[in-house]
């Protein structure tokens, strides 16, 4: 089943399913619950440290048909997650609110 996800309300419902809330702790699980950038970089970073968010590689708008593919998701901390968006401004502020419904704090 491929998910509609184009609204802020399509959003909401998508990351608060059962189904999705599933899947998004077996991802966690599988990546031993550390950001995958930060380790590519040598870096430990696991829910101690930041909040760990499941992101989409291609993304849910342009990829519904993905949503639901292991393969296409991964663990990130919410720095590399922001990074990945760029929803930070030159301050480190959040740029903008759009995303902020896909934040999931353990
Ligand atoms: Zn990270």
């Amino acid at each position: 089943m491929i998910p509609v996800v184009k609204t802020k309300a399509d959003r909401a419902r998508f990351y608060g399913s059962t189904k999705w809330r599933n899947l998004r702790k077996a991802i966690l699980e599988r990546d031993h619950y550390e950001c995958l950038w930060c380790k590519a970089e040598g870096r430990l970073t696991t829910q101690y440290d930041s909040i760990l968010e499941v992101d989409h590689v291609k993304e849910l708008e342009t990829n519904p048909e993905l949503a639901f593919d292991p393969d296409n998701l991964r663990t990130l901390c919410k720095e590399c997650h922001n990074k990945r968006h760029d929803r930070m401004n030159y301050r480190g502020q959040p740029k903008k609110r759009k995303w902020d419904d896909e934040f999931d704090i353990l």
